[in-house]
Protein backbone atom coordinates (compact mmCIF):
# COMPACT_ATOMS: atom_id res chain seq x y z
CA UNK A 1 0.00 0.00 0.00
CA UNK A 2 1.59 3.25 -0.70
CA UNK A 3 1.24 5.83 1.97
CA UNK A 4 -0.92 9.04 1.68
CA UNK A 5 2.08 11.22 1.13
CA UNK A 6 3.26 8.43 -1.98
CA UNK A 7 0.32 9.33 -3.64
CA UNK A 8 -0.09 12.88 -3.15
CA UNK A 9 3.32 12.85 -5.10
CA UNK A 10 1.93 10.52 -8.22
CA UNK A 11 -1.39 13.00 -8.62
CA UNK A 12 1.21 16.00 -8.35
CA UNK A 13 3.19 13.78 -11.19
CA UNK A 14 -0.33 12.89 -13.11
CA UNK A 15 -0.87 16.86 -13.07
CA UNK A 16 2.90 17.99 -14.38
CA UNK A 17 3.36 15.52 -17.16
CA UNK A 18 -0.11 16.88 -18.32
CA UNK A 19 1.01 20.18 -17.68
CA UNK A 20 -1.39 21.40 -15.54
CA UNK A 21 -0.57 23.64 -12.17
CA UNK A 22 -0.94 21.42 -8.62
CA UNK A 23 -3.84 23.04 -7.53
CA UNK A 24 -5.72 21.71 -4.11
CA UNK A 25 -9.34 21.56 -5.93
CA UNK A 26 -7.45 19.50 -9.16
CA UNK A 27 -5.31 16.98 -6.50
CA UNK A 28 -8.52 16.21 -4.57
CA UNK A 29 -10.98 15.46 -7.74
CA UNK A 30 -7.85 13.09 -8.90
CA UNK A 31 -7.95 11.23 -5.24
CA UNK A 32 -11.56 11.15 -5.82
CA UNK A 33 -11.55 9.53 -9.16
CA UNK A 34 -8.54 7.02 -8.15
CA UNK A 35 -9.88 5.74 -5.02
CA UNK A 36 -12.58 4.06 -7.27
CA UNK A 37 -12.77 0.94 -9.25
CA UNK A 38 -16.00 2.41 -11.00
CA UNK A 39 -16.61 5.47 -12.50
CA UNK A 40 -17.27 8.48 -10.22
CA UNK A 41 -20.23 10.58 -11.03
CA UNK A 42 -20.11 14.60 -10.54
CA UNK A 43 -23.09 14.89 -8.16
CA UNK A 44 -20.79 12.66 -6.07
CA UNK A 45 -17.80 14.92 -6.47
CA UNK A 46 -19.39 17.08 -5.71
CA UNK A 47 -20.99 15.74 -2.23
CA UNK A 48 -17.40 14.20 -1.41
CA UNK A 49 -16.15 17.22 -1.72
CA UNK A 50 -17.88 20.30 -2.29
CA UNK A 51 -17.35 21.93 0.75
CA UNK A 52 -13.89 22.56 -0.36
CA UNK A 53 -14.45 23.23 -4.14
CA UNK A 54 -17.44 24.96 -5.49
CA UNK A 55 -19.14 23.15 -8.68
CA UNK A 56 -17.86 25.66 -11.43
CA UNK A 57 -14.69 25.07 -10.15
CA UNK A 58 -14.79 21.11 -10.26
CA UNK A 59 -16.57 21.98 -13.50
CA UNK A 60 -13.50 23.69 -14.78
CA UNK A 61 -11.15 21.12 -13.24
CA UNK A 62 -13.16 18.24 -14.66
CA UNK A 63 -12.87 19.90 -18.49
CA UNK A 64 -9.50 20.48 -18.21
CA UNK A 65 -8.95 16.97 -16.87
CA UNK A 66 -11.04 15.27 -19.81
CA UNK A 67 -9.51 18.13 -22.25
CA UNK A 68 -5.92 16.44 -21.24
CA UNK A 69 -6.36 12.82 -21.76
CA UNK A 70 -6.66 12.40 -18.14
CA UNK A 71 -10.00 11.26 -17.75
CA UNK A 72 -13.34 10.36 -19.93
CA UNK A 73 -16.65 10.72 -19.76
CA UNK A 74 -19.18 8.40 -19.46
CA UNK A 75 -23.11 8.94 -18.96
CA UNK A 76 -24.72 6.14 -16.96
CA UNK A 77 -28.30 4.92 -16.93
CA UNK A 78 -29.95 8.14 -15.84
CA UNK A 79 -27.86 10.15 -18.35
CA UNK A 80 -26.05 11.44 -15.52
CA UNK A 81 -21.95 12.23 -16.34
CA UNK A 82 -19.34 10.15 -14.90
CA UNK A 83 -16.13 10.17 -15.05
CA UNK A 84 -13.68 7.50 -14.95
CA UNK A 85 -9.29 7.84 -15.64
CA UNK A 86 -7.78 7.18 -18.69
CA UNK A 87 -5.96 4.61 -20.75
CA UNK A 88 -2.12 5.97 -20.60
CA UNK A 89 -2.34 6.32 -24.14
CA UNK A 90 -4.79 9.53 -23.91
CA UNK A 91 -3.21 12.77 -24.78
CA UNK A 92 -4.43 16.23 -25.65
CA UNK A 93 -7.55 15.66 -27.84
CA UNK A 94 -7.01 12.27 -28.41
CA UNK A 95 -9.05 9.69 -26.76
CA UNK A 96 -8.30 6.44 -26.78
CA UNK A 97 -10.75 5.01 -24.67
CA UNK A 98 -12.09 2.46 -26.49
CA UNK A 99 -13.29 -0.23 -24.02
CA UNK A 100 -16.66 -2.00 -23.52
CA UNK A 101 -18.12 0.52 -20.48
CA UNK A 102 -20.71 -1.45 -18.61
CA UNK A 103 -23.13 -0.33 -16.62
CA UNK A 104 -25.01 -2.12 -13.44
CA UNK A 105 -28.80 -1.67 -13.58
CA UNK A 106 -28.94 -1.93 -10.32
CA UNK A 107 -26.16 0.07 -8.82
CA UNK A 108 -26.13 2.18 -11.73
CA UNK A 109 -21.90 1.82 -11.32
CA UNK A 110 -19.96 2.24 -14.31
CA UNK A 111 -17.33 -0.19 -14.95
CA UNK A 112 -14.47 0.55 -17.51
CA UNK A 113 -13.78 -2.81 -18.74
CA UNK A 114 -10.07 -2.52 -20.20
CA UNK A 115 -9.04 -5.65 -21.26
CA UNK A 116 -12.11 -6.63 -22.94
CA UNK A 117 -11.41 -6.64 -27.02
CA UNK A 118 -14.12 -4.76 -28.98
CA UNK A 119 -15.66 -6.87 -31.81
CA UNK A 120 -14.12 -5.77 -35.02
CA UNK A 121 -16.61 -3.34 -37.11
CA UNK A 122 -16.86 -3.95 -40.97
CA UNK A 123 -18.41 -0.86 -42.67
CA UNK A 124 -20.33 -0.22 -45.69
CA UNK A 125 -17.65 1.05 -48.48
CA UNK A 126 -17.12 4.85 -48.35
CA UNK A 127 -17.56 4.74 -44.39
CA UNK A 128 -14.19 5.18 -42.07
CA UNK A 129 -14.49 5.10 -37.68
CA UNK A 130 -13.18 7.93 -35.82
CA UNK A 131 -14.39 6.55 -32.32
CA UNK A 132 -16.19 3.36 -31.43
CA UNK A 133 -18.15 3.20 -28.37
CA UNK A 134 -19.57 0.32 -26.55
CA UNK A 135 -22.09 0.11 -23.88
CA UNK A 136 -23.07 -2.57 -21.85
CA UNK A 137 -26.09 -2.62 -19.23
CA UNK A 138 -26.44 -5.27 -16.81
CA UNK A 139 -25.78 -6.86 -13.28
CA UNK A 140 -22.12 -6.35 -12.54
CA UNK A 141 -20.90 -9.33 -10.26
CA UNK A 142 -20.89 -7.11 -6.60
CA UNK A 143 -24.43 -6.92 -7.37
CA UNK A 144 -24.76 -10.68 -8.29
CA UNK A 145 -23.33 -11.97 -5.22
CA UNK A 146 -26.07 -10.06 -3.42
CA UNK A 147 -28.54 -12.30 -4.54
ZN1 LIG B 1 -9.13 9.12 -22.61
ZN1 LIG C 1 -24.09 -3.44 -9.51
ZN1 LIG D 1 -13.77 3.90 -19.73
Amino acid sequence: MATTEEKAKTFENILRKHSLKVTHPRLAVLAKIFSKDTATSQPELEKSIGDDIDRVTLYRVLSAFEEKGIIHKIFDLHGTATYALCSTTCTVHQHHDEHVHFTCSVCNSVYCLQEIQLPEISLPSGFSIQQVAVNAIGICNKCRNLR
